[in-house]
This record gives structure tokens, sequence and C-alpha cells, in this order.
């Protein structure tokens, strides 16, 4: 068989499928979506009041992204993409968060901003939900969708 043969083979499987032909060379690549959906960013530094939670030396103050609570280790899972796994960030925030010092760490972990990976993401998201946030003023929230928190303290009156 030639190679052509087998090109035109897999161009129209390709097709069949619906799909583009893959770039020249003919190696598939696998995306990995990284950007988060613009409107789930928007709901996000809505819900937290437009501005930026982590507030680490430098901080714009005002929030322009979504920041992930928890690494989404290798692959870069969607299911963190959910609300309940973001925080409003500024741009600065976002990227330093990734190499802090663990003094800097402790505090965001202890306001439920840097949340522990767990061994499956759905299990990460599991922990984000019941892990409350606190804002700078001290406020504490369960992040329940990427429009919906409830304060902590409303959630412990419903109790009763
Ligand atoms: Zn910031």
């Amino acid at each position: 068989m030639q190679a052509g043969m087998l090109l035109d083979s897999a161009g129209s499987l390709w097709r069949r499928f619906g799909l583009h032909m893959p770039p020249e060379g003919g190696r598939v690549m696998k995306s990995r979506v990284k950007t988060m959906p613009k409107g789930l960013v928007r709901d996000v530094i809505e819900r937290d009041g437009g501005f930026c939670l982590l507030v680490l030396p430098g901080c714009m103050g005002e929030a322009s992204t979504a920041d992930h609570r928890a690494d989404r280790g290798h692959g870069g899972s969607l299911v963190l993409n959910h609300g309940a796994a973001l925080i409003a960030a500024c741009g600065l925030c976002n990227g330093r968060k990734t190499h802090l010092h663990p003094l800097e760490r402790t505090p965001l972990i202890r306001r439920g901003l840097i949340v522990a990976k767990d061994s499956t993401n759905e299990k990460t998201l599991a922990r984000c939900k019941e892990t409350p946030i606190e804002t700078v003023e001290g406020e504490r929230f369960y992040l329940i969708s990427a429009n919906e928190r409830t304060r902590v303290e409303d959630m412990m009156r419903g109790d009763r």
C-alpha cells in the first residue's frame, strides 16, 4: 500500500466525522482548552463584587480574570472550570499565585482561596464547594455556582 492511499483514507475518515484535516504532517493536536468561557469569567467577577480576592502585594484591585482555587494538574481538565472552583482575581495575583512563598500560601489556604487538590478533579470540586472563601473584609461565603454564593452566617441561621 502506498503512503498516498493511507492519507486519502485518513482524509475521508476525517471528512466523514465532519472534522477538518489535521495540519500538515498529519499529527492530530489534542486540544487542551486553557481558556475559560468569557461568560464564566464575567459571572465569577460579578459574583465576587468586581475586585480581586487574593490581594497579594502589588494587587491591581479590580478583577479581570477568574482564578482556579485548586491546581487542575495535567491535562487542564474542564471539571474545575466550575463557579465553585473559581474566584475573581486581578491579572497580577493570578500570575503570582503559582509561585508563592509558603508564608504567602498559608493565609490563602486558610481563607479558602487555595484549595488542596484531591485524588480526582471531581473530588477537588466537591472540596471547593464545601470550603468557604473569606473576603478581605472577613466575610465568608460558600461558592455555589458562577452566579451564586451564600454567606456562611446565613447558611448557619438557616439550619436552626
Ligand atoms: Zn489582585
